[in-house]
């Protein structure tokens, strides 16, 4: 599977969707795997740091988390196919608060399996909301799916399930991304990266505790359209710890 290289554009200079923007092609197994993104380009050379994202989050630490303020709104516009994910692109307007900063959404995309794991356990399915604040600091809230009922809110996007790569379907701002997470929005947090090329750190990561459901056969849409995992390997902890 080839892929052209696209031009070079730095994700945290633009706040657009990171997914789509790199300098050089990438996968998720082959000689352009995970463990060669190091060396595929100088851009990419944080894929080898030391507070990269995914991890397996353990070893917890009691902390004063302050609750999640979301404030979104509808705004689904598009949902597209690049190959890697099926992303969601966000309206602006919806927002999060955190450390008494406003994050917005950006986009939403999808992992199969999980590219975190929690206290050892993957999930078939894991959603990252992707966030940035007005200088390009970056938040990202994953909620985990585990197989059960349909999930009503993923059936609506995935009626409009971009098939092939590069595929663009616009949508018409009508779901809340909100109806995505889980009721309860107690979450564990980490210091990470991201999770694909250039795997930039310095991202803010919150897992929230509970899961939702999708069912066997909305997970198998998922990874029928990808074709492939794409889920990158756990990363180590190092010094980090994961807060809760
Ligand atoms: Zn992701």
């Amino acid at each position: 599977m080839k892929k052209s290289i696209v031009a070079m554009s730095l994700l945290l200079a633009s706040s657009v969707s990171y997914a789509t923007e790199h300098t050089a092609h990438w996968s998720y197994s082959g000689e352009n795997g995970p463990g060669n993104w190091a060396s595929l380009t100088p851009d990419f050379d944080a894929c080898t740091g030391k507070n990269q994202t995914p991890v397996n989050l353990t070893g917890f630490i009691k902390a004063d988390l302050k609750p999640l303020k979301f404030n979104y709104k509808v705004g689904d516009s598009q949902i597209l196919n690049n190959g890697h994910t099926v992303q969601v692109v966000y309206d602006a307007g919806s927002d999060v608060v955190i450390d008494d900063d406003k994050f917005t959404l950006k986009q939403f995309h999808f992992h199969a399996p999980s590219e975190n794991e929690i206290k050892g356990v993957s999930y078939p399915l894991e959603a990252h909301f992707v966030h940035a604040d007005k200088d390009g600091n970056l938040a990202v809230v994953a909620v985990m799916f585990k197989e059960g009922k349909e999930n009503p809110a993923l059936a609506k996007l995935w009626s409009h399930m971009p098939s092939k790569e590069g595929d663009k379907i616009a949508l018409s701002h009508t779901d809340n991304a909100l109806d995505l997470f889980p009721q309860n929005h107690a979450y564990y947090r980490f210091n990470g990266s991201l999770t694909t090329p250039p795997c930039s750190e310095g991202v803010r990561w919150f897992v929230m505790k509970k899961p939702v459901f999708a069912s066997k056969a909305q997970i198998e849409a998922f990874k029928h359209v990808m074709g492939h995992p794409n889920n990158r390997p756990l990363q180590q902890l190092n010094a980090r710890v994961v807060m809760e």
